[in-house]
């Protein structure tokens, strides 16, 4: 059982030498279930190292609770807390070999020797450290980045903690090991059936591995979903802008009531260009029915937009400004009068042409419209 409660929490470092005071963590509140993978993720400077670090111990809490199993642990020290961490620069100790590093925390804590051994053999295996070459007697500078993650992870589950903690711990690797190494935290997790939390800016890190996923801006929490309810139900324009790669196609208009009742999307644009109209259903222009004649924000995805524009009962005319092929995808950027949006779509041989006109067809099935004042999502 790890379960992790966060209750009412706040860090304010003081103003000193000329600094002004800063509320680097401002009231959060959010319970991690047993054997959850949650991740924490925003962008630079969101507070989101901060939590960790008071949930680890690192950093005392300036107001508020945090709770292990039900017990209060605000005053527990670290290495009581049985909550282990793996850091972004992976901390090993230098002048240990890989064994060493793995085993060291446990003779601190008096586990016979045996047992040290029998924990970090069957660890090395499952982290790949035995074969095909045997890392166990190497020091860290003679490992790669990833070999040196897989110690660091090593050195934490040969523990066996309530709960893990993970400090953007793949920043450090290049892009194809980070991706690796990456799907083996999921595995593990998987493997170990313990409670993970994770910090990552990188919102594709976020949307792979977790199950829930908490998103923070300036020391707040804006949203705590699963990774499909924040992508296409996100709370505010922020969480819809940081979810998603390419990010979401957001277009400013007004809604005006249609000739067959429903509300209709007026893009606000200004002549000689054409608005996107987009007729909304019933049910939606029923929800909407109190911001008729307001300026909203329509929001789809990239993958909302067709290139087969007469599939689709909404056309979006644009000028085609990049086509960017990806292999299995392609991605249309275009300019439409007021807006810039991106086409994501499956077809690979579009025959299309930089710099010429383009319509697109709009599905919006799972458009999102938000508030221009609040930036909050408006129900639907
Ligand atoms: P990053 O991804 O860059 O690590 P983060 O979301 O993890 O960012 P934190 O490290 O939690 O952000 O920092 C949150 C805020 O608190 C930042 O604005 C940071 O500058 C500030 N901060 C962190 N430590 C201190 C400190 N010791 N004194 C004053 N301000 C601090």
């Amino acid at each position: 059982m790890a379960k992790v409660l966060i209750e009412n929490l706040y860090k304010i470092y003081p103003a000193e030498k000329g600094r002004p005071e800063k509320i680097a963590v401002d009231n959060a509140n959010f319970e991690i279930q047993d054997r959850e993978f949650m991740v924490l993720v925003g962008p630079s400077g969101c507070g989101k190292t901060t939590t960790l670090r008071m949930v680890a111990g690192l950093e005392e809490i300036t107001r508020g609770s945090i709770y292990l199993d039900g017990k209060k642990i605000n005053e527990v020290a670290p290495k009581d807390r049985d909550i282990a961490m793996v850091f972004q620069n992976y901390a090993l100790y230098p002048h240990m070999s890989v064994y060493r590093n793995m085993a060291f925390g446990l003779e601190l804590r008096g586990v016979p020797k045996d047992e040290i051994r029998r924990r970090v053999d069957s660890t090395a295996k499952i982290l790949g450290l035995l074969e095909p070459d045997n890392l166990l007697e190497r020091k860290p500078k003679a490992l790669s980045g990833g070999q040196r993650q897989r110690v660091a992870l090593g050195r934490a589950i040969v523990r066996k903690p309530k709960a893990f903690l993970f400090d953007e711990p793949l920043s450090n690797l290049d892009a194809k090991m980070r991706v690796e190494t990456r799907t083996e935290i999921s595995k593990l997790h998987r493997q170990l059936d313990s409670t993970m939390i994770y910090v990552t800016h990188d919102q594709t890190e976020a949307m792979t591995m977790a199950d829930r996923i908490v998103v923070m801006r300036y020391g707040k929490i804006q949203q705590i979903a699963p990774p499909l309810e924040l992508y296409h139900r996100p709370a505010n324009l922020f969480v819809a802008g940081f979810i998603g790669s390419p990010p979401m196609n957001l277009l400013q208009g007004t809604l005006q009531a249609s000739p067959k009742g429903a509300l209709e999307f007026v893009e606000n644009v200004t002549p000689p260009h054409f608005p996107f109209r987009g007729v909304l259903s019933t049910d939606t222009s029923r929800r909407l029915s109190s911001r008729q004649g307001k300026e909203v924000i329509l929001g789809f995805r990239p993958e909302q937009l067709h290139p087969n524009s007469t599939a689709s009962k909404h056309t979006l005319q644009g000028i085609l400004e990049v086509v960017e092929p990806m292999g299995a995808e392609t991605y249309l950027y275009l300019k439409t009068g007021a807006h810039s949006c991106i086409c994501r779509t499956t077809e690979t041989d579009l025959g299309l042409k930089e710099g010429s006109k383009i319509n697109l067809g709009v599905d919006l099935s799972r458009a999102v419209f938000f508030d221009p004042k609040t930036e909050e999502t408006i129900p639907t």
